[in-house]
């Protein structure tokens, strides 16, 4: 393992949380900032990243197609609520669940900022929601959240992170399609 790797590693991972705690601030969820991500930083997933750290693919998808799966995913994805793999059981009478507040918010923040990342000098404020959209058909998320992720991810769009980034605002939109969407649904 290149010592090289072992640093531009831990460069994309803090710089991705980096954006990942100013829009959880921005959102009203600081602590969720904080905690983003902090496997990454455990052996199971960092010392893989590094092995196959590429610069261009995620070290994710370049252990898939070296060994055909990746260790570093399974051990991220079982500890991070933030990803709506976590939440997926397919021999669940609930498949996907509703994903919490917090957690949906912090699953917004995370896209936001590795579209900002990924993108770096040819970013803008658009391609978020070009991406949710090109990748949806293939995620297995809960119905309800999907349409509150869509609908910020629009906001975001057309007004910009920092207006759509508030706390009352992805409050009200996130009882607009899970909390009150529920109640009528039991009247
Ligand atoms: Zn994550």
């Amino acid at each position: 393992m290149k010592k090289i790797n072992i640093l531009k590693h831990l460069h994309t991972v803090n710089k991705h949380r980096f954006y990942v705690f100013i829009y959880c601030v921005k959102a009203g969820i600081p602590f969720r900032g904080l905690v983003h991500d902090l496997s990454k930083y455990s052996p199971e997933e960092f010392i893989s990243s590094c092995k196959y750290f590429s610069g261009k693919l995620s070290p994710i998808v370049m252990e898939k197609k070296d060994i055909g799966y990746s260790k570093a995913w399974l051990h991220h994805k079982g500890r991070n609520k933030h990803h709506w793999e976590y939440w997926y059981d397919e021999f669940a009478p609930e498949k996907s669940p509703i994903i919490p507040y917090k957690y949906a918010v912090e699953m917004v923040c995370d896209g936001l900022a590795a579209s900002k990342v990924y993108n770096g000098k040819n970013w803008n404020k658009d391609l978020q929601l070009k991406y949710w959209l090109k990748t949806k058909p293939s995620r297995k998320i809960n119905l309800k959240i999907e349409q509150f992720l869509e609908e910020v991810f629009t906001l975001c769009a057309n007004d910009g992170i920092y207006k759509t980034l508030q706390r009352k605002k992805l409050k009200k939109l996130y009882d607009k399609h899970v909390n009150i969407a529920e109640n009528n649904t039991e009247v």
